[in-house]
């Protein structure tokens, strides 16, 4: 396990986080691990751990989480807002470190708003994938697969 040096981190990356609107309450977090047993992309993917972002964000390791491919990962789903018992809106939480990942310098401007366009894709490709399930006859296996590749030829 990576060791975690306290006097390396920023003490004051917490107070910069929860300073902003929706984030609040996030230093109430008590590591129960609701969010991540309810989060749909934690299911899919073992690295991501929206517990393991607010702690490494209380912690002050600003740099680990701003740096981190993890942060565009959520689909911004608020399940885990709404299961919090602490009341922390941890989809409020990923958009206030997304945008301090862009102020910092830690990654393009445009990648906000690229990231907001990329979960309607998605969400429009998922919806257009269950429709297929139900609906095969209608066959439109090309289209979605076309939908998908234009997507994966966008530049972030
Ligand atoms: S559900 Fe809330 S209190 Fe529990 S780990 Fe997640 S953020 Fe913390
Ligand atoms: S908002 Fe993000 S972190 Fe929260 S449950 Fe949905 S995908 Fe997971």
């Amino acid at each position: 396990m990576e060791k975690i040096i306290i006097a390396e981190n920023d003490p004051n990356f917490k107070y910069d986080i929860a300073s902003q609107p929706g984030a609040e309450s996030f230093m109430r977090c008590f590591t129960c691990g609701t969010c991540t047993a309810s989060c749909p992309v934690a299911e899919v993917n073992e690295e991501y751990d929206p517990r393991k972002i607010i702690r490494m964000s209380i912690l002050g390791m600003r740099e680990e989480v701003l740096s981190s491919d993890l942060l565009w990962m959520c689909s911004r789903c608020y399940t885990c807002a709404a299961l919090c018992p602490q009341n922390v809106k941890f989809t409020d939480v990923i958009s206030i470190l997304r945008d301090m990942a862009v102020k910092e310098g830690y990654v393009q401007p445009e990648r906000l708003d690229k990231a907001l366009e990329l979960d309607k894709v998605i969400q429009s490709i998922r919806c257009r994938i269950i429709n297929n399930k139900l609906h095969p006859e209608e066959n439109d296996k090309v289209e979605i697969l076309k939908a998908l590749e234009d997507e994966l030829d966008t530049k972030w």
